[in-house]
């Protein structure tokens, strides 16, 4: 009698996933990998051999709009040249409207919001194995999703720095902004979650825990418990080992004596701050419906300068808001000149539909004004930085490494450089150097943006 074959076990679907946007957009990639991996899929990085392609996209400003259309377009060509592959859309560009996607892409299969980020292993498995998953498109909810340190998370970051989402939305309502309508309201993880979460980072070799939220400086302020980012910072700078914490997307309204004092003396906590001011005119700032004014700016700012002359500062500033005049933009680039911030970044103001801004129609200024304001404020940060850069040349720092280039050349980053953004330092070093994460660099040359040296460890 033949012996009955075994049926061969369906090897799992293959998955390949992009990912854009900001580090907050990162860790939903992470925990939506993370849920795949426990739902019966397999993660590839190679597209020929992929069966879906994910695709989570960012939605905030046109440039991330663009950025979303060439990466979805991209995979429904790669969807064509082979039957039975699927493209999944999911983040921010969902989030904010689903029918307009739709219309945009019929031939994505399936679309996902915010709060599906933990089902995204169920959605696919809807989809793959039939169901009413595709028919369910009616716009999404507002949003209130938040992982927290039990949910499955593959980290994506390279070798010895993640990213830990402390907090979600945002109460803020800027008038430009569209995060609000996108994340939705301000909801905090509670601390012992995050404590908890960092201690298992810190023990899988993390070096460096990058807290992020859209307002960080908000962190506890909807749990009611007294709960603030001052006590969280405290008890992280309370665990054992040698690593780094950095804080992200601050807010000057909310930036307390207490958190500078923090930055300036914790062991951990690197002195470093990134506090998006937006812009420094007093005129500008209400128009933006920032919550604060000129004169509380620069006095918190001052403090920060007061409080250690080792705090690195990184500000982004919002340039061609409606109303902003020759005069408020003096203001502005004569405030960087004589400020001199550690790290600086400029965006151009983009009308985004759903926002109060988008509705002004006075005092606009024209893009190429607003583009050269843009491209002024960052010839000026240029000396400055470089200056700054400089300033270390023959000093030796501490070096975090991140990777290894082509040529071998060892990549890292020192506590005034947050990842993805900041500065470089470049350098030479023996392998382990890479391995052991922490490096001590002797600098021997600086050009604006970037640092060299030699090892010495
Ligand atoms: S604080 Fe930041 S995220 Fe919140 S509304 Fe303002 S710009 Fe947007």
């Amino acid at each position: 009698m033949a012996r009955r074959r075994k049926p061969l076990a369906r090897s799992p679907l293959l998955v390949c996933v992009v990912s854009l946007g900001c580090p907050k957009n990162l860790v939903d990639t992470e925990v939506m990998c993370g849920t795949l991996g426990t739902s019966g899929f397999a993660l590839t990085n190679n597209p020929a051999a992929a069966d879906i392609m994910l695709v989570n996209t960012c939605g905030f400003i046109e440039s991330a709009r663009d950025e979303a259309d060439d990466e979805i377009t991209v995979a429904l060509r790669w969807k064509r040249k082979r039957r039975g592959r699927r493209v999944v859309v999911t983040g921010c560009l969902v989030q904010r409207d689903l029918p307009e996607v739709r219309k945009l892409y019929p031939g994505v299969d399936l679309l996902v919001g915010l709060d599906d980020v933990p089902r995204i292993g169920e959605r696919l498995a809807g989809l793959v194995h039939g169901g009413a998953e595709s028919a369910r498109e009616e716009p999404l909810a507002e949003a209130t999703y938040l992982y927290d340190d039990t949910t499955p998370r593959l980290l994506l970051t390279p070798g010895h720095y993640a990213y830990v989402k402390i907090a979600e939305g945002c109460n803020h309502f800027c008038r430009f902004c569209t995060i609000p309508l996108i994340r939705g309201r301000q909801r905090s993880r509670t601390q012992a979650s995050i404590v908890r979460e960092c201690r298992n980072l810190l023990d899988q070799g993390i070096l460096e825990l990058n807290l992020v939220a859209q307002d960080s400086t908000r962190y506890g302020s909807d749990l009611g418990e007294g709960t603030g980012l001052a006590g969280l910072l405290r008890e992280l700078d309370s665990l054992e080992g040698h690593f780094w914490v950095r804080l992200l997307y601050t807010h000057p309204k909310h930036l307390t004596q207490e958190i500078i004092d923090l930055l300036a003396t914790s062991s951990h906590i690197v002195p470093y701050i990134d506090i998006p001011l937006q812009h420094i005119s007093d005129r500008v700032l209400k128009g933006m419906g920032r919550g604060v004014g000129a004169a509380q700016t620069r006095r918190l700012m001052d403090s920060l300068r007061a409080a250690s002359d080792r705090l690195a500062v990184r500000t982004t500033f919002l340039v061609g808001y409606p109303g902003e005049t020759d005069a408020d933009f003096a203001e502005l680039l004569d405030y960087v000149e004589s400020y001199r911030f550690d790290r600086l970044g400029v965006f151009t103001y983009s009308p985004e539909p759903g926002t109060p801004a988008a509705a002004l129609t006075e005092g606009l200024v024209p893009r190429d004004v607003a583009d050269t304001r843009r491209r002024q404020l960052l010839e000026a940060q240029q000396p400055i930085s470089l200056a700054r850069n400089r300033s270390l040349i023959g000093t030796t720092v501490t070096v975090l490494a991140d990777l290894a280039d082509e040529d071998d050349q060892l990549v890292g980053r020192t506590y005034a450089d947050a990842p993805d953004v900041d500065n470089l330092v470049l350098f030479t070093g023996r392998d382990d150097d890479l391995a052991q994460g922490f490096c001590e660099v002797r600098i021997t040359e600086a050009t604006p943006y970037d640092l060299h040296g030699v090892a010495v460890c």
